[in-house]
């Protein structure tokens, strides 16, 4: 059959647009079938549920081109996804052919797509709706303690610390971070500062807009970009520091969509700042941090972006620490389930996510988990703290700061 007439099957014409854009992609994990990728997946080693493997993900869109399936048929089944990457790496698509032919499958980027394709049919998640207007409204994400989140109290965090506005390197600090986790920010100035790295912050920070793209929601998610890469180019910004992983996936894959050349500046996240200011011995680790702790590789530095050194050579940097460190490939298949939405919208599911995390970490016999995501430390923490033995969560900069003698304040788990 004609490509044409199978595509005049699938009902409207952004499904059609829809379903030639990710027929290839979806074909390449439909004729593979190895279905490798369920094991590792965060979302179906606790549902069982087939309708929320990457393998569904794709072959709905081969049913949608039959006109087998609609968007309302699927739209559930999306919700059901971290965006962690692990998939994408355990694919033999990808393991076969991505060395030499750079290929990676693209399981994060069809959710989000079809996410995207559900919100511009009508069929809308209430929590993620609810969120996301709740974000436009206020600029920063809805932090869940009650805390006030507005553009007023966006830099309340870096109280006392003499941060100047703009500059030619911006610190960017996360929604979670800025009006939650406020230790974690507090403790990445004071390292900076004690580096001797220049940095400001923006005039007007924005939510960095990738969790509302991950939701669906590409249209306000665009605005937010626009609105940040304004407030940086006014303040003759070349450079921007990311504290959380999630803002450094935005601004590396998100706004270079956007943007295209335009977006010409650079990026980089603070572990592999910090790893190069230690090893230059522009910082100084010198207070013993007695602790038995391992590494939670945030999905979005490892899986996403391969970075999984520079937390490494850091922790091995911090005196008095014992670090027990599990590989980045069997790290995988962890996550704390505190990405994609999904503990939004189904946070049952990535609360049990976030217990097996811990769990894994237990197995370890450690007192502390330590992150390089702000997102992920209050749901770890919780889950930590549900145990016999309880596990502490901390993030790596504030174990940085402990080791670096710096007194950073601010609200810790
Ligand atoms: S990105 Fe992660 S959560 Fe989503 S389907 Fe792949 S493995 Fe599962």
């Amino acid at each position: 059959m004609a490509q044409e007439q199978q595509l005049g099957a699938t009902g409207d014409g952004l499904t059609q647009e829809f379903v030639k854009e990710w027929r290839d992609t979806a074909y390449g994990c439909f004729s593979s079938g190895h279905k490798f990728c369920r094991e590792v997946c965060p979302v179906m080693q606790v549902t069982r549920n087939e309708n929320h493997t990457p393998t569904a993900f794709h072959a709905n869109i081969v049913a949608m081109e039959q006109g087998g399936l609609s968007v309302a048929d699927v739209a559930d089944d999306y919700i059901h996804c971290t965006q962690c990457g692990a998939c994408e790496l355990r694919c033999p698509n990808t393991l076969f052919t991505g060395d030499f032919y750079r290929n990676r499958t693209r399981t994060v980027e069809v959710v989000k797509a079809m996410r995207a394709l559900a919100v511009e049919s009508g069929v809308e998640q209430p929590q993620w709706k609810r969120w996301v207007e709740l974000t436009d409204d206020r600029k920063s994400e809805p932090v869940l303690n009650g805390t006030p989140v507005t553009q007023e109290h966006v830099r309340d965090w870096a109280e006392g610390l003499d941060v100047p506005t703009g500059g030619e390197t911006i610190l960017f600090c996360d929604c979670e971070a800025a009006f939650y986790r406020t230790s974690v920010p507090r403790a990445t100035a004071m390292i900076l500062q004690a580096a001797g790295v220049s940095f400001g912050l923006m005039n007007e920070q924005w939510c960095c807009g990738g969790p509302m793209a991950e939701m669906g929601y590409t249209e306000p998610a665009r605005r937010f970009a626009e609105h940040n890469l304004a407030d940086w180019r006014a303040a003759g910004a070349k450079r921007i520091i990311t504290l959380d992983p999630h803002d450094y996936i935005a601004f590396t894959e998100d706004y270079p969509g956007y943007f295209g050349d335009d977006f010409d500046l650079e990026v980089v996240h603070i572990t592999e700042l910090v790893a190069e200011l230690i090893q230059q011995e522009k910082l100084k680790l010198s207070n013993p941090v007695p602790r038995v702790a391992t590494y939670h590789d945030a999905c979005r530095l490892n899986k996403r972006k391969g970075i999984y050194k520079s937390p490494r050579a850091i922790l091995r940097a911090i005196p008095g620490l014992t670090f027990k460190d599990v590989d980045h490939v069997t790290q995988w298949s962890y996550c704390s389930g505190a990405g994609g939405g999904l503990k939004i919208e189904r946070p049952e599911i990535a609360e049990e996510i976030g217990r097996r995390r811990i769990a894994r970490a237990a197995e370890l016999e450690v007192d502390t988990v330590v992150s390089a995501c702000p997102w992920s430390e209050r749901p770890l923490a919780e889950r930590g703290g549900e145990l016999d033995d309880p596990i502490e969560v901390r993030d790596l900069m504030e174990l940085v700061a402990d080791a670096a003698g710096l007194d950073y304040g601010g609200v810790p788990v």
